[in-house]
């Protein structure tokens, strides 16, 4: 009996983890760190052979997932959702902004640093935004104080380094010296916090890599025995650990939630971690992401959650926490404090949508994944004859991910109520969606009845 009435104690202990907190007068401190194109399989602690000791121990001393997911296969649409909780072809950037693009994320959208900003949030953002380059759009003018980093994706010229506050975009280089990226953005983000500590502050650190091209410094490169990919993952890890430990030298430890994710899976190297595809798919290689969490006291020890979550629960979950008010629209994601605090295993919860671009491709029933539409090509690749169709499976795929994470075998035929059940949910979703978005549906979908297309395309792994 005394085992049951301390896990019935510990167990309110957690459930009132957030009350708790604001109890101490002090608001819990963000961070949310978010590696670039960084595959599931590329961490020591999700069975990766390159030398994440950082990254490990702070899965030992929190809670890593096994099922969470990115809201998109790509950068721009994975951060729209990251920071808005809601997915990315529902806030309008459904595609990947380049330097030409002269619009970002709508401003009728609310991000976490304005979600924050009126409980007295210090915001900064240092890394790659990738939500619209020009004033308008950078971190200043989405709730955040001050930014540091390059705009958008180091392979798109040129690589200008920023930095801005409100009412002021000054530059630092015209063209980054890609090598010292990450040990500056590191100096930003411990300077940052060291003036932001005795007030809650949000630091959302967006890193450049490993998307290519890979550059380390002096210090990290050539050290590592998996290439340059494996010094980039090593100088990361470093570069968590030295956000780590100036939390902690600090004293924040137990009053700060750290968060560790990465927006798409790997492009041409890096691991998917034995899922099938790679970024800009929608099978799971494309879209699983490590997740880590950390809150020393709330967040309990060396827990592996299997429960699915998604980049667009952070929003709910930290506005939860924090005691924000949460955005007015509709969210996409749902508060998992639940499962950070380890009172359930997993959570009841819509359909989760995947889409490549405008188009809706698949759908997540907790195990259950169904596949309704892909593309007739690999991406990253040449386009065939007449271009790069999205296409509707003349049968659509179903796959148990609890027992088939390979998504290899297709169970559709023997669970047509499952199906049934999933498509059925999916339609009455996509109502719910802007009118260019019902419309790329429609017209996939209107492909399969004209019957133009093979309705099968096979895309390489
Ligand atoms: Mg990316």
């Amino acid at each position: 009996m005394a085992s049951t009435a301390s896990t019935v104690s510990r167990r309110a202990l957690l459930a009132a983890g957030a009350a708790a907190l604001s109890a101490q007068g002090r608001k819990p401190n963000v961070i949310l760190i978010y590696a670039d194109d960084l595959g599931y399989g590329d961490l020591g602690c999700y069975g990766s052979k390159l030398r994440t000791p950082n990254l490990d121990r702070m899965a030992a001393e929190g809670m890593r997932f096994t099922n969470f997911l990115s809201a998109n296969p790509v950068c721009s649409p994975s951060r729209a959702a990251l920071l808005t909780g809601r997915y990315p072809t529902r806030v309008g950037v459904p595609k990947v902004l380049f330097p030409r693009d002269t619009a970002g994320l709508p401003d009728g959208e609310t991000t976490i640093a304005q979600m924050l900003k009126p409980q007295g949030y210090k915001s900064m953002c240092v890394g790659k935004w990738h939500l619209g380059h020009h004033p308008a759009y950078l971190p200043p003018a989405r709730g955040f104080d001050e930014y540091y980093g390059i705009p958008y994706s180091n392979d798109m010229i040129p690589p200008v380094v920023l930095h801005a506050v409100p009412g002021k975009v000054e530059t630092v280089e015209a063209a980054a010296t890609l090598e010292t990226l990450t040990p500056r953005y590191t100096d930003q983000a411990v300077r940052f916090l060291e003036r932001s500590k005795d007030d809650p502050f949000f630091l959302y650190m967006p890193h450049t890599y490993p998307h290519i091209p890979l550059a380390a410094s002096p210090r990290f490169k050539g050290k590592s025995p998996h290439g340059l990919y494996g010094d980039v993952i090593e100088e990361l890890d470093w570069s968590v650990g030295e956000i780590l430990g100036a939390v902690k030298k600090l004293g924040l430890d137990r009053n700060t939630l750290v968060l560790f994710s990465s927006d798409n899976g790997p492009w041409f190297q890096g691991s998917p971690g034995g899922l099938r595809g790679r970024k800009g798919t929608t099978y799971e290689g494309g879209v699983r992401e490590p997740f880590l969490a950390r809150m020393p006291g709330p967040i309990p020890a060396g827990k592996v959650c299997h429960g699915l979550a998604s980049t667009m629960d952070v929003l709910p979950t930290v506005g939860k926490l924090c005691g924000a008010t949460l955005p007015g629209q509709p969210l996409d994601g749902i508060d998992i404090w639940p499962l950070l605090s380890a009172r359930q295993p997993r959570l009841e919860r819509e359909l989760l949508l995947y889409f490549d671009d405008i188009y809706l491709q698949c759908a997540r029933l907790d195990h259950y994944k169904l596949h309704v539409a892909r593309y007739n090509s690999a991406a990253y690749s040449p386009a065939p004859a007449g271009g790069r169709k999205n296409l509707p499976l003349a049968r659509p795929e179903l796959y148990d991910l609890r027992t088939d994470p390979e998504e290899g075998y297709d169970i559709a035929p023997e669970n047509p109520e499952i199906v049934a059940r999933i498509r059925d949910r999916i339609e009455k979703l996509m109502t719910g969606f802007p009118e260019n978005i019902r419309q790329a549906h429609r017209q996939t979908a209107a492909q399969l009845t004209t019957g133009a297309v093979g309705a099968h395309p096979r895309v390489p792994n």
